[in-house]
């Protein structure tokens, strides 16, 4: 979990790697959605073209076809999700129905004005199309109003929170998470 602009996907994407296990990022699969223009992706497109959160029980169906997806697997790393109470409820609905729980929710940490730094400086190649600085203004209000309240919710629940700092070289902040995972 984190704020927009964050390190999620990339951070995600490493220690997915380093862990063996699939990456599963709500984002991506909303994206995917949209590019091959199925039904789900028309409905979520309005939604992250405004930098507003696409409806819970599309992302809900999502994530729960993921992680039948990766089953056969070691577990998974999300990326992006869950970004609201009700999502943390069903995502403990779709695990404990499946007969596994959340290992621990990372954190990363990142200054308002780093992330609004980063995203808007995004080289055209990795630019998205809710990166204009309204959408990402929009963007960073959601994650206030909507995702830091999961984070006291996790910790009102009893998951093992790992509070990472999201600054530095894409490198030393994967050391330290990694640091953090194995202590
Ligand atoms: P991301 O790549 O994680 O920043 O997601 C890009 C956009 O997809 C977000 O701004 C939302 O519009 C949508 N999205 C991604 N994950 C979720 C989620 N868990 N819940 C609702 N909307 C999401």
């Amino acid at each position: 979990m984190g704020p927009p602009g964050a390190g999620k996907g990339t951070q995600g994407e490493l220690l997915a790697k380093h862990m063996g296990v699939p990456r599963l990022s709500t984002g991506e699969m909303l994206r995917e959605a949209r590019a091959n223009r199925t039904e789900l992706g028309r409905r979520a497109q309005a939604y992250m073209d405004q930098g507003d959160l696409v409806p819970d029980e599309v992302v809900l169906g999502l994530v729960a076809e993921a992680v039948d997806g990766a089953r056969s697997q070691e577990g998974f790393v999300l990326d992006g999700f869950p970004r609201t109470i009700a999502q943390a409820e069903g995502l403990s609905d779709i695990l404990e129905a499946r007969g596994a729980q959340i290992d621990g929710v990372i954190f990363l940490e990142v200054p308002e004005e780093e992330l609004v730094r980063r995203i808007t400086g995004r080289s055209a190649n990795e630019s998205r199309t809710d990166d204009d600085p309204e959408t990402v203004r929009r963007r960073l209000q959601v994650y206030r109003a909507e995702t830091e309240p999961v984070i006291r919710w996790y910790a009102d629940h009893d998951v093992r929170l790992i509070e990472a700092d999201g600054v530095g070289s894409i490198d030393e902040i994967q050391r330290g998470l990694r640091r953090l995972l194995d202590s």
